[in-house]
């Protein structure tokens, strides 16, 4: 008898799509690496981009939210640990983000529509370079990862340059904000989907100023314009658009109205946490 998997269904013309149902996270990472698949969290992301190349899979690995440390929020010593399987709308409602991140909880409203929300992991979001990635890397969250090798903690940052497609994250930590003022803005077209074009995200530790970007021209951090910032005194003085545009522009980033916006939200982000608001 044939498999029906392997038939092409008449209505979409395309062969079903395998889902594999690992019993570990170690079980997983040894599939996605055997069959050279994707890992499955919520499927908002990998539905439609699949759709649109026309180009599917012929198997995905499913991620279970039961593992354990992979969903939900706990903060220790180190600061505010997420579960990459947490939905974004269990994030935004959490009582530690209010605590932590306390302008997450509305921005998140601002992330896709509420069913996107309800089925999309912080993770998938930060491995597609959603807006969370933008205040993930000004924060300097650190990852953690399981690949054949083991597990590992690292910086959002190197893990994004060294990432190997196996590579399963299983949760982030975010250092202690608490007290930190945060501000962050997106640009983006309302009326239909599309991906953001541009989140703005500016930081300040009580120290010093961090600024990351995420969007059309990538992920981010803002090390030029930080610099200049932080060399200065008033936050809200000294025209850091120069210099906003030269880092932006040197980085991939060639649409020059998306970069005269990104210059003015900067200007605005860092009002707010010079103020305080
Ligand atoms: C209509 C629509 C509107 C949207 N609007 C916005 C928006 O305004 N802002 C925004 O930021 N995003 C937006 N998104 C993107 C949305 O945030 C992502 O689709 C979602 O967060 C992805 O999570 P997921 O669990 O569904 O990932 P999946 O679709 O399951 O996976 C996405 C990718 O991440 C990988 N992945 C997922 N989890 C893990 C993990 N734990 N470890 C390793 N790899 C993993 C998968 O292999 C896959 O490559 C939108 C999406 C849609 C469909």
């Amino acid at each position: 008898m044939s498999d029906p998997l392997s038939e092409l269904n008449p209505v979409t013309e395309r062969r079903a799509i395998r889902v594999l149902r690992p019993d570990s996270p170690s079980e997983a990472v040894s599939l996605a690496r055997r069959f050279k698949v994707p890992y499955m969290a919520g499927g908002t992301w990998l539905q439609p981009t699949h759709e649109r190349d026309q180009c599917w899979p012929e198997k995905l690995v499913a991620l279970n939210a039961a593992w354990p440390a992979f969903r939900g929020l706990e903060d220790d010593s180190r600061g505010l640990t997420v579960g990459a399987l947490t939905s974004l709308s269990e994030m935004a409602r959490h009582p530690l983000v209010r605590e932590y991140l306390p302008p997450l909880a509305l921005f998140l409203n601002r992330v896709a529509g509420p069913g996107v929300r309800a089925l999309g992991t912080v993770g998938g979001n930060l491995a597609v370079g959603g807006d969370l990635s933008a205040l993930a890397m000004a924060l300097d969250v650190r990852v953690d990862v399981l690949n054949r090798t083991g597990e590992r903690t690292l910086p959002l940052s190197r893990w994004l340059r060294e990432r190997a497609s196996d590579d399963l994250l299983r949760g982030f930590t975010i250092p202690d904000c608490r007290g930190w003022r945060i501000s962050l803005e997106k640009l983006g077209y309302r009326e239909r989907f599309s991906p953001t074009r541009a989140t703005l995200v500016c930081v300040h530790d009580g120290d010093r100023v961090r600024l990351a970007v995420c969007g059309e021209g990538g992920l981010l951090r803002l090390v030029a314009p930080e610099t200049f910032v932080n060399d200065r005194a008033d936050l809200a003085s000294g025209d850091v658009g120069a210099v906003i545009d030269r880092e932006l522009a040197a980085h991939g980033w060639q649409d020059a109205h998306l970069r005269m916006a990104l210059r003015r939200m900067t200007t605005g982000l860092l009002s707010e946490v010079a103020l305080g608001t």
